[in-house]
């Protein structure tokens, strides 16, 4: 009996501390990084529910390149920048444009990759160009760069507005018709199209080109840019980082 309870007592003790030991190894991560969940080809649910894409590899490789450890949150677009303006999170990287008016609250790492936004409409339709857009409702992405210059078309055009908070969802009001188009990133739409055989096309040309950044909130965090820089620097000269691309069937 007295053999039973120290036998039980070292299992006991044991199994805490490999709990002790699981549990505060996750929780130690040097930085809290979030991103967007459904931003295919740069983060998206892949197979084993885990999530893959361009900026989960670009990320991975910066983070091995320069030695630190990081907890990934995939919680959509508009909560990951409300979470790094909270504190709640240490950096974003969501296929994050960088610009001037968001420099007024996020510092930015060096670009990483250049996209646009484009119109997209249901394969059939007969829409062709912006003005088309007049009396119609058009579906918008939550906080993104394609909101805002939905937003400044509205005014000129004259046009309602649907706000989503996930690009999937965006598509989707424009695939049913409960928006006659919305706008997205170029390299974004492009790949939803191909890879889920969508039944959308794009319309027109790109507008504002632009990098996308790994951001942390303005003044914060400065040594999370530049281990970012640096790690981005490394697998550019590596090869590492065309290689993450072509994974993807992307190039620079
Ligand atoms: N590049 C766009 C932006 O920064 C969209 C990003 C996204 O939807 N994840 O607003």
């Amino acid at each position: 009996m007295r053999n039973f309870k120290r036998v039980l007592s070292i299992a006991l003790v044991l199994i805490m501390a490999v709990a002790c030991f699981a549990g505060c190894n996750s929780s130690k991560a040097d930085y809290v990084i979030y991103s967007d969940n459904a931003f295919a080809p740069f983060e998206f649910l892949g197979d084993n529910d885990k999530y893959v894409g361009i900026d989960m590899d670009i990320l991975a490789a910066v983070a091995e390149d320069q030695g630190f450890t990081y907890e990934m949150h995939n919680v959509g677009f508009d909560a990951a920048m409300g979470a790094v303006q909270s504190g709640q999170a240490d950096a974003m990287i969501a296929g994050m444009t960088i610009t001037d008016e968001r420099k007024e609250t996020f510092d930015f790492s060096d670009g990483y990759f250049k996209d646009g936004q484009i119109m997209v409409v249901p394969a059939a339709s007969t829409i062709a160009e912006e003005f088309d857009l007049r009396h119609q409702k058009v579906a918008a992405k939550t906080s993104t760069m394609s909101a805002q210059y939905t937003e400044s078309l509205s005014t000129e055009v004259g046009f309602e507005i649907d706000y989503y908070e996930s690009s999937p969802e965006m598509y989707q009001a424009v695939i049913t018709g409960t928006n006659v188009a919305c706008f997205e990133d170029y390299s974004v739409i492009s790949y939803a199209i191909k890879t889920d055989n969508m039944s959308l096309k794009t319309v027109g040309e790109i507008v504002n080109p632009s990098e996308y950044g790994f951001a942390v909130k303005k003044g914060t965090n400065a040594e999370l840019i530049e281990k970012f820089n640096a790690g981005l620097k490394n697998i550019k000269a590596n090869g590492k980082y065309d290689e993450i691309l072509a994974k993807y069937g992307m190039t620079a």
